[in-house]
């Protein structure tokens, strides 16, 4: 079992205490007491005394780490009188009718400065050499805040050689996502316990995945304000949306690959959907990560490259967001020759979105049943807008008269679906060069696909008016929170009282919930769709082709509301 650690950064004792004690009612299983800011060094009686008041009031089994300045803590005391302060806790075990700590941290730094040091630290903890009966052992750290440090390996065969050492514990920066795949390796080939972590923004995987690779421990905190280490999750976090406990060595792995993804959605609907498959049991054994992966083809590709073909990781699928949709359709296409399959929709759109790992309970769909076939690359953006666009007009979109606003890649995904399904798709945008190249690349792909679907056309804006249309779809970030222009709508407004009552209006953008668009639109009674709904059902697909199974009904809709309600503040 890996054990969920709550670090404390120790104020005073009042507060640290109340912190373990919410820490257990959370779920987790050992308190890091940091007490750099507690005790002082030589002389600090007072300090002293709060340490162990600390220790024996714990209600949890607690790691006392007291970290100095040279290896990125606050504690600028001398070494003997930090060294002294273990000895008096694990005194506490050794007939002081105390419960000492379970573990002190001491840095590979600290016992490699000098032999009379180690020494006095050895005195503190159980091993092989101790003569008295201790029930405090080390955990024997060393920390990089900068990067992968240099000589790693050689570092780490350092610590291996220190028998005293009962637990070993390495972090380090993270730099991008592949530095996870080294620490995830180092854990699996431990010798004895180990820690390894990676911080940072980029180094959640090696935290989320600790089971997965048999880590001792991985460090959760209470509360967001609370974190010691850049990067680390909440205990919540951990509990609720990753499913910690249900993560082991046979669980797949899923995320979401973008720049930036940290507010994305995704993970919360698809781990809530694998936790919900069997309500009596395990659920699916899945676990969906943010992928952070800097913009650019080749971190893109260096990247991807790594996830895939890392045996131990068993990535078994992905979304792909902005901005690597392009970038992910030309990886597919470079491993074409290593079972990649690129399908219709996506290459009509020029765009991926979703990656499938053919092989368990992934649907082979399509052109991905060549039975060599291992990896589909598939876009579940187009079909989604399609969808959303039959839930308002009908199953039939055929000749339906649909406008497009924008001519970026939500309209190319939403043009792409909305012609493959026969509609009269017509782009309009600002810039009229733009979405005539648009349209002209997409009637080439589908011309090209064997698709006998109307031409697409383009138009400026201002024709919007000029004809009357079944649906109007933003493909724009006008109306978008923090985006351009978040009061203003993609359209001239007076054009909503002038089109047909039957006109449906659709916005794409879905922060907020409803968009001033979609404000205007149901103030004169038209029908409307939310960005919303297109995020649910592309997510229910991605969901469906990695699991071969349909996501619980109205799950994702609730998660995906609930969450958009609470980011503006609106109940409803
Ligand atoms: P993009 O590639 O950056 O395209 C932006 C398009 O919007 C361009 O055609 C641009 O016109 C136009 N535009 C930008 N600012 C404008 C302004 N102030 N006034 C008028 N036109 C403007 O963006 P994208 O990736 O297509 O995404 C667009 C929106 O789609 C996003 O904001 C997102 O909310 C939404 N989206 C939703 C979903 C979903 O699941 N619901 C999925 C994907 C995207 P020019 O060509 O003239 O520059």
């Amino acid at each position: 079992m890996t054990f969920i650690c709550a670090p404390i950064l120790a104020g005073d004792v009042e507060s640290a205490l109340a912190d373990a004690r919410q820490a257990r009612a959370m779920g987790a299983d050992l308190v890091e007491f940091r007490v750099d800011h507690l005790f002082h060094g030589e002389h600090d009686d007072e300090g002293e005394r709060a340490v162990l008041e600390l220790v024996r009031e714990s209600p949890l089994p607690c790691i006392v780490t007291c970290r100095p300045t040279y290896e990125g803590g606050d504690y600028d005391g001398d070494e003997a009188s930090r060294i002294a302060l273990f000895e008096r806790l694990a005194a506490l075990g050794a007939g002081a009718g105390g419960t000492p700590p379970r573990y002190v941290d001491i840095e590979l730094a600290a016992l490699e400065r000098s032999a009379n040091l180690r020494q006095k630290a050895l005195l503190a903890v159980e091993h092989p050499d101790q003569p008295r009966e201790l029930a405090t052992s080390m955990i024997l750290s060393m920390h990089d805040f900068k990067g992968r440090p240099a000589g790693l390996l050689r570092t780490l065969e350092r610590m291996r050689r220190e028998p005293a050492a009962k637990v070993l514990k390495i972090a380090w920066m993270a730099r991008s996502l592949r530095d996870n795949l080294e620490i995830l390796d180092l854990v699996a080939e431990r010798d004895r316990p180990m820690i390894a972590l990676a911080m940072g923004a980029a180094g959640l995987m090696s935290r989320v995945l600790a089971p997965k690779f048999g880590a001792f421990l991985t460090f959760a905190s209470v509360r967001p304000a609370a974190v010691t280490a850049p990067g680390q999750p909440t205990i919540e976090d951990l509990l609720t949306t990753y499913r910690f406990r249900a993560i082991n060595p046979a669980t797949r792995v899923y995320g979401v690959i973008g720049w930036p993804v940290e507010h994305s959605l995704s993970p919360l609907v698809h781990n809530a959907g694998f936790g919900a498959l069997d309500p009596d049991g395990p659920g699916f054994n899945g676990v969906y990560l943010p992928l952070l992966v800097a913009p650019e083809w080749e971190p893109l590709k260096a990247t991807l490259g790594a996830l895939v073909d890392h045996e131990r990781l068993d990535f078994a699928g992905g979304s792909v967001t902005i901005p690597h949709k392009e970038h992910a359709l030309r990886f597919a296409r470079e491993r074409s020759q290593e079972g990649w399959v690129v399908d219709r929709i996506a290459t009509i759109a020029g765009a991926v979105n979703t990656l499938v790992r053919l092989d368990g309970p992934a649907v082979r769909a399509g052109a991905a049943s060549a039975p060599s076939a291992r990896w589909l690359a598939t876009n579940t953006d187009a079909p989604a807008v399609a969808a959303c666009a039959r839930s308002a007009l009908g199953d039939n979109l055929a000749g339906r008269r649909i406008a497009i606003i924008g001519a970026g890649g939500a309209a190319r995904a939403a043009a792409a679906g909305l012609a493959e399904a026969g509609a009269n798709v017509s782009l309009l945008n600002r810039t009229m060069e733009k979405c005539g190249r648009l349209a002209a690349e997409l009637n080439v792909a589908l011309a090209t696909a064997g698709l006998e679907a109307p031409p697409i056309s383009a138009a400026p804006i201002d024709d919007l008016e000029r004809t009357s249309w079944d649906m109007i779809i933003n493909c724009t970030p006008v109306g978008m929170r923090g985006g351009p222009a978040p009061d203003s709508l993609p359209l001239d407004e007076s054009i909503l009282d002038r089109i047909g009552p039957d006109t449906v209006v659709f916005d794409t953008v879905y922060t907020p919930r409803l968009t001033p668009l979609l404000r205007a639109a149901r103030e004169r009674g038209l029908r409307t769709i939310e960005g919303a709904n297109m995020l649910v059902h592309q997510a229910e697909a991605q969901f469906q082709l990695w699991t071969g199974r349909g996501s619980p009904e109205g799950l994702f809709a609730r998660i995906v509301r609930e969450r958009l309600n609470a980011d503006s503040g609106n109940p409803a």
